[in-house]
């Protein structure tokens, strides 16, 4: 079938789980009840995924705060209660991060319930995110290893152990979310994809990275906003990536600055095109959904197009979120009756 769907991963939460419109929301269930939650959340998001005509579905990310310290909470030698204040994405924002004390170790499964409880509830193909390690390694505080490098390796190896139990609970994509790609462009090819592969090491299920320009927030839309008229950033990215082991490369399409000819740079790859836009409330139609579909296909070859959302969807208004993913759902379905 051309033009399968799928999303970059999440989605907002239920508002009687965690606070609803919040990149960082507090849960609203503690203990048993919260464990409990997130797998009941989990269900709902893969039954409005499939109610919506999306093909290779998501745990919505429910069971975790945040994308990348959803991974870390389950990491041994991380001090999370001494947070220091740093610059991250190349100071686009201050954040207090976690600081790395000590040698790297996992303490158990990071995503075992959710993977196995999706796994249970659909028969479609599951997509499971991870964070992907320059993404992490720029996200925490360094006081162990002294080195950046050594440090997001030590992580890509925790990554790959978590990503091949994932393979082994039925999930049939690992996405590795790396936004760090697009700031650190020289970094990608010197060590990131290096890392990346670390993290795939010996995987036999469909692997993927996600690389955008962020959320819908205001600090990502400033920086957007200082980008120039044309954003070529994955210009300098994508040769490494062409030539890496990693099966999917996920992007962000419309409503954005990437001329879309770069795309042609990724020949062979299985492209995720982000045919709706996370930093606005306005619902894309089918037939935008669809004309997007048709730009690519310009550059890309239509059986390698696989159509996705620009960026995650946690921090939305959920009735926009839900209306979004049919707007996906429909989308695609137009453009197999057009473009076949
Ligand atoms: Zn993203």
């Amino acid at each position: 079938m051309l033009f399968p769907t799928t999303i970059a991963g999440s989605l907002p939460k239920p508002s009687w789980l965690a606070e609803p419109d919040k990149l960082w929301p507090k849960w609203r269930l503690d203990g048993a009840d919260l464990a409990q939650g997130k797998l009941d959340a989990t269900l709902l998001m893969i039954k409005l995924q499939e109610d919506a005509g999306i093909d290779i579905v998501c745990d919505g990310e429910m069971s975790r705060q945040h994308f990348v310290h959803g991974f870390l909470e389950y990491v041994d030698g991380i001090d999370t209660v001494n947070k220091v204040e740093m610059g991250i994405r190349a100071d686009r924002y201050k954040a207090m991060v976690p600081v790395v004390r000590g040698a790297l170790t996992l303490r158990g499964r990071v995503h075992e319930a959710e993977a196995r409880h999706a796994r249970a509830h659909t028969t479609r193909q599951l997509k499971i995110t991870l964070p992907g390690p320059m993404t992490i390694a720029d996200t925490v505080a360094d006081a162990h290893y002294g080195d950046k490098v050594k440090m997001a390796l030590a992580f890509a190896d925790l990554l790959n152990a978590e990503a091949k139990a994932l393979e082994k609970d039925g999930v049939d994509v690992i996405q590795f979310d790396e936004p760090a790609f697009n700031v650190f462009m020289d970094e990608v090819s010197t060590w990131g994809i290096e890392a990346l592969h670390r993290a795939i090491d010996g995987l036999k299920c469909t692997t993927a990275v996600h690389i955008c320009y962020g959320y819908g927030i205001k600090a990502n839309i400033d920086w957007k906003n200082s980008l120039g008229e044309e954003w070529r950033q994955y210009e300098k990215i994508f040769p490494a990536l062409g030539g890496s082991r990693i099966n999917q490369i996920s992007l962000e399409a419309i409503n954005s600055r990437v001329p879309l000819h770069l795309l042609s740079l990724l020949d062979g790859k299985d492209l995720l095109i982000g045919v709706i836009d996370v930093a606005t409330d306005i619902v894309e139609t089918p037939d935008k959904v669809a004309s997007v579909i048709a730009d690519v296909m310009k550059y890309v070859p239509k059986e390698r197009i696989v159509c996705s959302t620009n960026c995650g969807m946690a921090p939305m208004h959920r009735n926009i979120a839900e209306a979004k993913l049919k707007a996906l759902g429909d989308g695609a379905r137009l453009a197999r009756q057009k473009f076949i």
